[in-house]
């Protein structure tokens, strides 16, 4: 086995109550290194194709990577996977904080959930054991005061709890798991497939440490870091936290009324980070061993919008989405909203761009008083927006509906409210605009988890030659411009996307690896496993998780018709400094097309084609989605 894991893998069926240990062969670790690869795998693997998402034989799997846990900063991600509910296609979320560490010090790499349980009921995880206890009495509470509960049973206060809220008891398709109370794996709908399972949480402790080959040449790295984040844009993150994004999105980049403009004149100065950390922050926080500490922390004591600390603080994503994507500029409001979502379990991209879907669709008429039970949904308006993510949390009165996400509401609703449905795959589209990062919408429309700005790349850190000097290890070596979508933009595209992929599968924060370079996390990778590996292994890994990805999307009977991006994007802004901007359709057509035959994928079909799986070294993922030579 090779350092790095604990090489032992839980198996948890919730039908039979039975509880097993696999354990790999070294082979299986360095091909697939964890978070997505580890997810992909077994949902390929096992899951028969057209299972329900919320049926008994949906897997959930809970994956770490060959980095969670060492100690070094970033490392204390880890992913969640599953067939998603929200999209019908491949799920996938990641999630920062102390779980992920927490599972490794308890001696398993991943924890892979079967079946349904009769009644509620959690799993305690602790130094190797495993044991399913009821969860009755903790069904329908607040992730906050579950969190507390479950460390009192427990008897231990350093216990890790990752967890759906009622939200995702209620199945709501966009209902998150929530680690830590205050970090989500937020995207594609897992809370509601953990709800479908009668599985309110797992609590791990563990006691144990991570076996690293070289201590000395990880320390280096770690130290390396510790003295060079200062000098990048990391050091603004533990300033300003990511919402530091809102100021740095004026050239008519911040999505402000459902994507309608991409300026928020009247309100963008009340939301900024800057505004946070002089008023309601309380505190930095950070992720296991990371000295960046780019988490927030606020408190509101009074007004009528009360916040409590335990709930952390908005992101720049959840301020897009539940601030000016909904026209409020209301910070104590949208960091209420932010702490329901988070009590309740819900992701708050989808959440909040699923509201501005809903306040459009009132302004302009298409919907009534009458269908939303009462509610003004207008833009700007911050007790409604409170309002109503608490009724989606509760899936209650209009709530009910708007927790489906934008896409089957406006199915449900009709009246042509469809064509404002900000979504790529069913999925809510994340706060960074296309147009003005035309090769980051060619990420959304081709991602197989629907929208998503994790796994994908930002034009706009590759148009000078600063940011061009990432990624010249790996040959680009022309800084390009935030529109072009030519053949150049596409491999760039087809190098950072699998190399963003890569992160997830490590199990490192996206963060720090941008603030670093790339040959220090190869290095990073060699002291902790050993292996002699190189730029090459990595990059390959991680488009080999992407197609992977991709592949079951396939064989769900996903196809290119599928990569699309809502016609908004191709609509220039009428006013701001970027009016005028728009995708130019048919160059980001031919753009998807030469992004398809650099990543080895059916032109018709969108699928990876046989030869590139067999390139890849997943030869048996060919056969399983019988594609020809
Ligand atoms: S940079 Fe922020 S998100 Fe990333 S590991 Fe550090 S504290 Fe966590």
């Amino acid at each position: 086995m090779p350092h790095g894991y604990t090489g032992k893998i839980l198996r948890v069926n919730l039908t039979t109550g039975e509880t097993t240990v696999e354990e790999p062969d070294a082979r299986f670790y360095r091909t697939y290194m964890g978070g997505w690869g580890i997810i992909a795998y077994y949902l390929l693997k096992e899951l028969p194709p057209g299972t329900d998402p919320l049926g008994p034989d949906n897997l959930l799997v809970f994956a770490t990577g060959v980095v969670t846990a060492a100690p070094v900063g970033g490392a204390g991600r880890s992913a969640v996977g599953a067939k998603s509910p929200l999209t019908g296609a491949f799920g996938g979320a990641e999630v920062g904080g102390w779980w992920g560490t927490e599972l490794t010090m308890a001696g398993f790499d991943a924890v892979i959930v079967t079946g349904r349980a009769e009644k509620p009921v959690y799993l305690w995880i602790k130094d190797g054991a495993a044991e399913i206890r009821p969860a009755e009495h903790v069904w329908g509470m607040l992730t906050a005061d579950v969190q507390a509960a479950l460390r009192q049973e427990l008897g231990d206060a350093r216990v890790r709890v990752a967890q759906i809220g009622p939200a995702g008891e209620r199945l709501s398709p966009i209902a998150a798991v929530m680690h830590d109370v205050n970090r989500a794996a937020g995207r594609t709908g897992l809370g509601a497939v953990m709800g479908s399972k009668n599985l309110k949480a797992v609590a791990v402790r563990g006691t144990g440490k991570k076996e690293i080959a070289d201590p000395q040449a990880l320390q280096d790295v770690a130290r390396w870091y510790v003295e060079h984040y200062p000098t990048t844009w990391a050091a603004d993150l533990h300033d300003i936290g990511t919402a530091g994004g809102v100021s740095q999105h004026l050239e008519g980049g911040l999505p402000t009324c459902n994507f309608q403009r991409g300026t928020f004149d009247e309100g963008w100065e009340k939301i900024t980070g800057e505004r946070m950390r002089d008023t309601i922050l309380k505190d930095r926080d950070a992720c296991f061993a990371c000295p960046v500490r780019c988490k927030r922390v606020v408190e509101v004591k009074e007004g009528p919008y009360l916040v409590d600390p335990i709930y952390g603080g908005p992101e720049y994503e959840t301020i897009g989405a539940l601030g000016s994507s909904c026209g409020v500029s209301d910070l104590a409001a949208v960091a209420r909203a932010n702490q329901l979502c988070n009590a309740y379990g819900l992701d708050t991209i989808s959440c909040g761009v699923t509201i501005a879907w809903a306040m459009e669709c009132f302004e302009r008429g298409l919907l009534t008083a009458q269908d939303t039970g009462g509610l003004e949904l207008r833009f700007g308006d911050a007790a409604a927006l409170v309002q109503t993510v608490e009724l989606m949390g509760k899936r209650e009165g209009f709530g009910r509906l708007l927790s489906e996400g934008s896409l089957r509401a406006a199915k449900a609703i009709g009246r042509g409210t469809e064509a404002y449905a900000m979504h790529v795959k069913g999925q809510e589209i994340p706060m960074h605009e296309p147009r003005i990062k035309y090769g980051l919408g060619l990420g959304y429309a081709v991602s197989p988890t629907g929208a998503d700005h994790m796994h994908n790349f930002h034009d706009v850190d590759f148009a000078n030659e600063e940011g061009i000097a990432s990624v010249r290890p790996f040959g680009i070596l022309e800084p390009l411009k935030f529109n072009d979508l030519g053949p150049a933009k596409m491999r760039l595209a087809a190098t950072a996307i699998p190399w963003q992929t890569l992160h997830n599968a490590l199990g490192f924060c996206m963060f720090v690896a941008s603030s670093s370079k790339p040959l220090k996390i190869v290095e990073m990778v060699r002291a902790i496993t050993g292996w002699d590996t190189s730029l090459h292994e990595l990059l390959k890994a991680g488009e080999r998780v992407y197609a992977m990805a991709r592949a079951f999307n396939t064989r769900e009977g996903f196809t290119a018709a599928d990569d699309r991006l809502p016609t908004r994007f191709f609509e220039p802004f009428r006013e701001g400094p970027s009016a005028g901007n728009a995708l130019p359709p048919d160059e980001f057509e031919r753009a998807r097309l030469t992004f398809y035959q650099m990543m080895g994928w059916d032109e018709k079909t969108g699928a990876p084609t046989a030869w590139k799986l067999h390139e890849l070294g997943i030869g048996w993922v060919a056969d399983k989605l019988r594609l020809g030579e």
